[in-house]
């Protein structure tokens, strides 16, 4: 059987990176950029002021307090017209080009107006003060956000000042989502004896979504050929990723794996090493990949998260496409013993102390409300664990 990390790999190893289009700026958000992109503007574009006051030479000032003449007034978007000279000043507001021969911006807190054309420097003052360098945040030519970065809001408002209206990202991937199993209803019905409500297919509805798919539902499959046959040639039609749930496991009825190997999905594996989640099917047909997912909610949650999220951010450029793992001390003591390793609810939550990790009541892989107040993923290793309170242990962040 393989490892979680095994799988990961082998799927990795089957996707493939999408093609580039050239998109709007506004609706680049959370795209990530295939092009290095240039300024064409030096920022700030003019040496300006930081500060309301006034533009003087510091060597006027070395006696305090400085009385000087006033020779004109700049609000921001208007340019300076006089040089500053000997025992001169200009009235500037924040933001405003400093005229030449100015060397410092007072600010108006420090001095006194002496109607109608002096200023009495009070101070103090120091050289070079208030003054921002032209250029100083970037030079015009220079390279600004580099290909292989995921576009912030901050980073569309950044592409903009250097002069962007559209911009080469890589295309999102398209996902379907298919559930399967004959006892599965969809809401509001109410379930019947033995029936269960579809939860999957909103659930990683969402989570493609998350990850920066446009997702297609299909709606619920019968655990029968003809009908899962249908649904499955649909769905491999026109997407990038197909996920289905349930019906993976070794059961009578479990016959997506024989369904989509007679639909041309080659299969790569049918089992991993993890808990919940252990009869998962991965498959390619072509260039799309095709996930069986285990149908219980919690079970298809973590696969989606470990192995899922990872492909759809290959596939949209991401370079470091792993699930994020880190650190972090637990909150309480925890045990636990299993042949596999297990993923296990958890919250992350802030204190004076820092950052821990609060292991959440679970019932096991239905246990879907667990997951309401997750939003991270203890990492249990096989065989007996016993973590004590304030312990460093593993844990995946989950991009909730
Ligand atoms: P399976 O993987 O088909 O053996 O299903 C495992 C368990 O998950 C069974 O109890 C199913 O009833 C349940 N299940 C399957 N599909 C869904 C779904 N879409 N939403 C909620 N539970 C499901
Ligand atoms: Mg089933």
């Amino acid at each position: 059987m393989l490892s979680v990390a095994e799988a990961l790999v082998a799927i990795l190893k089957e996707t493939r990176v999408l093609p580039v289009e050239r998109r709007s700026v506004a609706e680049s958000l959370g795209a990530i950029l295939a092009e290095t992109t240039f300024s064409d503007v030096d920022s700030p574009p003019f040496t300006k002021a930081l500060m309301d006051g006034y533009a003087l030479r510091a060597e006027d000032c070395q006696t305090l307090p400085a009385t000087l003449r006033v020779i004109e007034e700049i609000r921001a978007g208007r340019v300076p017209s006089l040089p500053v000279k000997t025992g001169e000043a200009t009235r500037i507001m924040t933001g405003a080009p400093v005229p030449e021969g100015a060397d410092t911006v007072v600010m108006v807190e420090r001095t006194e107006a002496i109607p109608p054309t002096g200023v009495r420097i009070i101070g103090p003052i120091k050289k070079n003060q208030n003054i921002l360098d032209r250029a100083s945040e970037m030079k015009a030519g220079e390279a600004i956000l580099a290909a292989g970065v995921r576009l912030s809001p901050q980073d569309l408002g950044l592409l903009a000042a250097i002069g962007y209206a559209d911009v080469a990202v890589h295309a999102q991937p398209r996902v379907a989502v298919l559930s399967t199993g004959d006892e599965v209803v969809e809401a509001p019905a109410k379930p019947g004896p033995g029936q269960i409500r579809n939860s999957n297919g909103p659930m990683l509805m969402g989570q493609s979504s998350r990850a920066g798919a446009t997702a297609r539902y299909l709606g619920i499959a019968r655990d029968q050929i003809e009908e899962l046959k249908a649904k499955i040639e649909d769905g491999l039609n026109n997407s990038n990723v197909l996920i289905l749930s349930g019906g993976v496991s070794a059961g009578k009825f479990d016959l997506v794996p024989d369904v989509l190997r007679d639909a041309g999905v080659v299969s790569h594996f049918h089992k991993v090493a993890m808990k919940p989640g252990k009869p998962l099917f991965f498959g390619t047909k072509e260039s799309t990949l095709v996930f069986g997912l285990p149908g219980n909610p919690v079970s298809s949650f973590v696969a989606f998260e470990l192995f899922i999220r990872p492909a759809l951010a290959k596939q949209q450029g991401e370079r470091e496409p792993g699930p994020r793992r880190v650190m972090l001390p637990i909150a309480a003591d925890m045990q636990s013993d299993s042949d596999r390793p297990t993923y296990w609810p958890g919250r992350i939550e802030d204190s004076t102390s820092g950052f821990f990790v609060r292991a959440l009541p679970y019932f096991g892989s239905a246990d879907l409300r667990a997951l309401h107040s997750a939003n991270a993923l203890l990492v249990l290793p096989p065989g007996p664990v016993a973590w004590r309170a304030g312990e460093a242990v593993p844990v995946i962040v989950l991009n909730t």
